[in-house]
This record gives C-alpha cells, structure tokens and sequence, in this order.
C-alpha cells in the first residue's frame, strides 16, 4: 500500500502518519519528490483493512499496489532511485560505464587492467574473484586470493570495485572488498543469496537470469529489498532463445519496460549477450538509446590469453574507441558520460 501525502505536509503530520501505519504492524518507507512525499507500507496489507487512513492529518491518497513486487515497483518511490558506487550514480542523468575482465587472473593483469579502463572513461572496476561456471573442469576464480587482489588493484586505481558472490556464507568476506556485490544470471533466483545480500548496506548488481521474465527479476529484486537493502541496480545481459548467432540473445526492450515497472537503475551487459567482441559496441550503443543507466563491459588486455571469456572481452584500445562512439547515443539518450579525475601519475 502507498499512502500520497498532501503538498506541503508538516513533518509532525508525516511523524504522526509513519506512527499510525507502525503501530497497526507494518513499516514504513519514505520517499521524498520534488512535490510530494509518499510513504509504502510494507507488511501484511490486511492489517490496514477498514482504518480510516483518509482522515489522518496531511493523507491525500491511498493506493494499493497490484503488482507483485511492491518495494521494487515505480509506485513506491516518488522520484527514481539511485545508487551510489564511490564516485558512480546509477540512475541520475549520468551514464556510468563498468569495465574490466571476466575474471581476476592475478595481479599485475587486473591493474593493468583497471588502469587501462579508467583512463578511457570507467568509473567503476569489474572483475570475478569467484566465477561460476557452466562447467567445472573451466576456470573458477582466484577465491579468496582474487578479492585480496581486488582491494589492493582497487587502492592503486581509485576505482570501486563490483564482483561476483555465489554463495550466502562469502557476503561478508566478499563485502569487505567491494564496493557494490554482483549476483550473476545463474544466481538470480538463489533466494538464500539474495536474502543475505539484503541484510549487507552494499549495492547490488542483479543481473537477469537467463530464462527469468522481467516479473521474475523485480521478485528477485524484491527479495534483497525486503530485507531492507534498496540499493539494487538491475542488469539485462540476454537471455536463452532459439537464436545460437550470438551468445544469448540481447533483450533491448526489457530496459524500457523495466524503466516503467521500477525506480531501480537498470544497466546492460552487451559483452554477455554478444559473446563475440566484434558485436559489443552495437549493443551498447543500442542499450545507451533505449534507455539505460548505464552498462557492464568486459575488458582484457589480451582478450587470446583470457582464462575466461576472451572470445567476448573488448582489447583496452577497442574499448576506448567504443567509448568515443557512445558518447553521441548516451547524449541522444538525454544523458551524459559520466567522469573520473584524471589518472595521477603513480
Ligand atoms: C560475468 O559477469 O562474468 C558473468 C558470469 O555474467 P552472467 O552472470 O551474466 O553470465
Ligand atoms: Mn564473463
């Protein structure tokens, strides 16, 4: 249920809405706009049946919200949510751009790395400590070693770090280290990682699962922001169809639909739907002009010794041309780059 308040609503009239909605058993949420501040209740909406809540003081409306997820639906928030990632905003008029190898391979290529993405415009680092993979005899990861790596390529480059956690017992060791927690498309419906992910005060990375509908992502969603952790950004990065030309096939329209169902941000992962490198930049470009916040690119600077997903990884020289061409969709878009200090001299 979303309580709208009167314009101009005293903050001792809002105090007194927030205590009477508490007191009946549910929690509140409130989210303030440029006019108007609105209060979600979350809890068993049964409890509110047959109170009065239009006489209180400063409640202009009261709505129900049909739609399965509720914290995660547009209704819920006044003004679209952002997500804060070191200097990064996802879901301002900035268009942050994450980049960086699959996997962690070891120090002097993740810094490499790191340093070669920045000065071409990243603003946040990407890389997997831990990898889950379809096959277990293919590379998983550094583990424990690989978030070390991490933390140190992190403090040399400035740069916040999002990485892979794939199971509940790692989230405090894994938040330690990064700044924002991916849960990738194998993981999407793991509802036990999804429920520790939500206890953390870390953003969440959620990418879609590879046969899940929109609806199933924002009930994923739902399940971090239930346990109180509203700082999710959602991921479209394809999904399984018919089609073997590229690697999963890349659900443009899903950027729009989710724009309208959710105030979350939602980025785009062109590096995983593609699984080709020279098909990255399109969809890009096509997901800068359909609206997205953002995108996730992989990065390696030599994408033929890659222990994971070389096939698809960008060259740092091929990256920073895509960036150069971005720049005219992400503004098309109503956007702008967003940008880093300039790299100081080590
Ligand atoms: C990744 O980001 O490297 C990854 C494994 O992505 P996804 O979960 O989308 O397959
Ligand atoms: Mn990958």
């Amino acid at each position: 249920m979303i309580i709208v308040t009167r314009a101009g609503i005293t903050s001792e009239e809002l105090d007194h809405i927030r205590e009477r909605v508490e007191a009946l058993g549910l929690r509140t949420h409130i989210s303030r706009g440029e006019h108007r501040t609105v209060i979600g209740c979350i809890g068993d909406e049964q409890l509110l049946l047959g109170v009065p809540l239009l006489a209180i003081p400063g409640v202009e409306e009261v709505l129900p919200v049909l739609k399965p997820y509720k914290l995660a639906a547009k209704e819920f928030s006044a003004l679209p949510s952002r997500v804060r990632v070191g200097e990064a905003v996802f879901g301002d008029t900035g268009f942050v751009v994450i980049a960086g190898p699959c996997s962690v391979e070891g120090e002097p290529m993740t810094l490499e790395t790191a340093l070669a993405v920045r000065e071409r415009g990243a603003t946040v680092f990407r890389a997997g400590a831990y990898k889950p993979r379809t096959s277990p005899y293919s590379y998983r990861g550094m583990g424990e070693a690989g978030l070390e790596v991490l933390s140190r390529v992190r403090a040399q480059s400035g740069l916040p770090v999002v990485t892979e956690i794939l199971d509940p017992r790692q989230v405090e060791q894994v938040a330690e280290h990064a700044d924002m927690l991916q849960i990738g498309t194998r993981n999407m419906q793991n509802f036990a990682l999804l429920t520790e992910v939500g206890r953390v005060h870390r953003p969440v990375l959620l990418k879609r699962g590879m046969a899940a509908t929109v609806t199933d992502l924002l009930l994923a969603a739902e399940y971090i922001m239930s346990q109180g952790n509203m700082q999710v950004v959602l991921c479209e990065r394809g999904i399984r169809t018919f089609e073997v030309a590229t690697r999963n096939t890349f659900d443009v329209a899903a950027i729009p639909v989710l724009k309208r169902e959710t105030h979350l941000p939602v980025i785009a992962d062109p590096s995983h739907a593609a699984g080709r490198r020279e098909y990255v930049p399109a969809l890009a470009f096509a997901a800068a002009a359909a609206g997205a916040d953002g995108i996730i690119v992989e990065v390696h600077p030599r994408p033929e010794e890659a222990l994971s997903d070389g096939e698809q990884s960008l060259t740092p020289d091929e990256f920073g041309d895509m960036m150069g061409r971005l720049d005219g969709f992400v503004r098309a878009a109503g956007r702008r780059m967003e940008a880093v200090a300039p790299v100081e001299a080590a």
